[in-house]
């Protein structure tokens, strides 16, 4: 059996083409537009080229994005300043900082310091708080937990009931993931259970799972001997394991490995996630969904 293949590269079109339409309605009715404001202190080459993928999808929804640039020097203080300033600025209704933050700022005080009702990252505590509650209470479910759960639902995987296995208990993925999908509502109402690196025998774990979540960072962790035949395989896991001329553009671009050995999963998984093209594109759609989203709270359109 080879498994069904779920592309995050298709159901981010999907959905961007949602929001775009929900995006142009609003301002015919409301005369408003989104606005997303990405702090980027620094020039880490990483997040640059992420904050440049941000920018690109912004535009091409019509929202207002703006890009605040700043020095690798700025100051805490100012930088909590500016936090401010967007917090009580009426046409921003997403505030983004890039992380990581220089050494000597203090990354807990920044983030804490988001207005909650514009923290579209869903990483104030108030929005970890409101997700753990559950239901209406959850305004900005973290973004990459989000897409997940998303591609889950739109590859027509049943949830209810079913035995969910999540590897791997970071902050940003796998608690969220695995609360998420234990909630009453669509995509979850699941039986989960997380496991990380302290659990006994992963293995007997992982074969117990209809939905296999993996968010560990460690390449072929997951071996095909460990999943349920027909299972639907979720691969977070984004691992760069060398380096290759791309066919494309002639540049030297990095070879990514998932956590799961693919080759061999897809033989025995009912469906599974590729890496690169599964998870990685569904975080910055979520990103605008959930600035779209706040805008709408702000409206009371949602
Ligand atoms: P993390 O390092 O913060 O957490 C990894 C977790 O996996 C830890 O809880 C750890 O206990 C567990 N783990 C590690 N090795 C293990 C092992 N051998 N056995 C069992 N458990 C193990 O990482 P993270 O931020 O959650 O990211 C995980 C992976 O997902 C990374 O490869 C990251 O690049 C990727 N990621 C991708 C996206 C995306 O595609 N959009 C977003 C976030 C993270």
């Amino acid at each position: 059996m080879t498994a069904k293949l779920i592309k995050g590269t298709e159901i981010r079109e999907e959905i961007l083409e949602e929001v775009a339409a929900e995006v142009k309605d609003i301002k015919e009715k409301h005369g408003v537009v989104p606005g997303l404001v990405t702090i980027l202190v620094g020039e880490n080459p990483a997040s640059m080229s992420y904050v440049t993928l941000k920018i690109k999808t912004a535009h091409r929804l019509g929202f207002n994005e703006v890009q605040d640039s700043q020095p690798a020097d700025l100051s805490e203080e100012d930088l909590l300043a500016l936090i401010d300033k967007y917090n009580k600025d009426d046409s921003i209704h997403g505030i983004l900082v890039q992380l990581p933050l220089p050494k000597h700022v203090d990354e807990k005080k920044v983030l804490n310091a988001i207005d909650p009702d514009k923290d579209v990252d869903g990483f104030h505590p108030v929005n970890v708080g409101r997700l753990m509650i559950g239901g209406d209470e959850v305004k900005f479910p973290p973004c990459t937990p989000a897409g997940i759960q998303e591609m889950i639902i739109r590859a027509g995987v049943e949830t209810s009931g079913a035995e969910v296995v999540v590897v791997g208990r970071s902050n940003i993925v796998g608690k969220p993931i695995a609360n998420m999908m234990f909630q009453k509502g669509p995509g979850a109402n699941a039986t989960v259970t997380v496991v990380h690196t302290r659990t006994k025998d992963l293995a007997a774990h992982c074969k117990r799972a209809d939905i296999l979540i993996v968010a560990a960072g460690v390449p072929d962790l997951v071996k095909p001997d460990w999943i349920k035949p027909g299972a639907c395989v979720i691969d977070v896991g984004v691992n760069r394991v060398g380096e290759k001329v791309s066919e494309k553009t002639g540049k030297t671009v990095a070879i990514l490995k998932g956590d799961v050995d693919f080759d061999k999963a897809k033989e025995i998984a009912g469906s599974i996630t590729p890496v690169p093209g599964g998870v990685g594109p569904m975080t910055i759609t979520m990103l605008m969904k959930n600035t779209l989203k706040s805008l709408k709270f702000k409206l009371g359109l949602a």
